[in-house]
C-alpha cells in the first residue's frame, strides 16, 4: 500500500534503513537546490524567471512543451510571445501564424488551433482573465491536469502539484512515495508534501531527474541525497 494512504502525514518509515539516514522533506530541498542551482531550469520556470510568469503565457507555454524537449518548447515559447502574450493579441492572430510561431513543437497545427482557441474563449468568455481553477482550466480543448497545474502553480502561486516523469520517477526512488503511475504519485504527494514545496517539487526534480537521478544508470555515487534516498529499484548505478 502507498505510504501516503496512512494517517496523519506518514512520509517515509520512520526507521530508516541501515547507512541510511530518516527522510527529512525540509533537507531534501535544501539539498536539491544546491544541487541543481547551475542546471538548466525547467522551460516553465525559465520563462518566469524571463519576465514570462503570467497565468495566460503559463498556461500557453505548458500546452506547447506537452511531448516537446525543453531544449525546443523554451525558444518556441519565446518566439511566440514576442508577438503575441495577451489573450486579445494571440486570439487575433491567424492559425496559420501560430502554427509558423511554434514551429518545431510536436503538434503545432492541433496546438495552434487549441491556442488560439483558448485565446479567444478567455478574451470574450472570461474578461481577458485566465481561469483560476483546475475546472476552469481544463475545460479548455488540449488541456489536461498536468497543464492546468503548471499553469496554477508557476501563474497563480497556488500550491498545486504538477508530476511529471522525472517527479514520479525520483519520488518512488526516495521511498517517499510508492506508487506506479504518475496520477498515483500526484495523490500520494498531495497527501504528505508540505505545501510550501507544491511548486517547487517539479522546478527541482526535473533538472535533478534530467541530470542527477537519471532514468538510466542514476548518479548516486555522487548524489548528495544518497543518505536520505532509500534507492527503490535502482540495481544499476554510476
Ligand atoms: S541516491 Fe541515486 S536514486 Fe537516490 S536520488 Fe540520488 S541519484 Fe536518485
Amino acid at each position: 500500500m502507498p505510504r501516503a494512504a496512512r494517517q496523519p502525514d506518514p512520509g517515509p518509515d520512520p526507521v530508516p534503513p541501515p547507512g541510511k539516514d530518516p527522510f527529512d522533506i525540509d533537507l531534501v530541498f535544501g539539498l536539491l537546490r544546491e544541487a541543481t542551482a547551475g542546471l538548466p531550469k525547467a522551460a516553465m520556470f525559465e520563462l518566469r524567471d524571463r519576465g514570462h510568469g503570467t497565468p495566460f503565457e503559463q498556461l500557453v507555454s505548458a500546452l506547447i512543451s506537452a511531448r516537446t524537449r525543453d531544449e525546443v518548447s523554451l525558444p518556441v515559447s519565446l518566439r511566440l510571445f514576442a508577438v503575441a502574450n495577451t489573450p486579445g493579441a494571440m486570439a487575433a492572430l491567424p492559425e496559420e501564424r501560430i502554427v509558423e510561431l511554434i514551429h518545431g513543437a510536436t503538434f503545432p497545427e492541433p496546438k495552434a488551433r487549441d491556442i488560439k482557441e483558448l485565446s479567444r474563449r478567455i478574451a470574450e468568455e472570461h474578461g481577458g482573465r485566465t481561469p483560476d481553477t483546475l475546472e476552469g482550466l481544463t475545460a479548455f480543448r488540449g488541456v489536461g491536469p498536468k497543464i492546468a497545474g503548471l499553469a496554477l502553480g508557476i501563474g497563480y502561486g497556488l500550491p498545486v502539484i504538477a508530476v511529471d516523469i522525472h517527479v514520479h520517477r525520483v519520488t518512488n526512488r526516495w521511498g517517499y512515495v510508492a506508487t506506479k503511475t504518475p496520477e498515483a504519485t500526484l495523490a500520494a504527494l498531495e497527501a504528505i508534501l508540505p505545501r510550501t514545496y507544491r511548486v517547487e517539487i517539479n522546478e527541482r526534480l526535473v533538472p535533478f531527474g534530467k541530470h542527477i537521478c537519471t532514468g538510466v544508470a542514476p548518479r548516486c555515487s555522487t548524489c548528495p541525497l544518497l543518505r536520505q534516498c532509500q534507492q527503490v529499484g535502482v540495481t544499476d548505478h554510476e
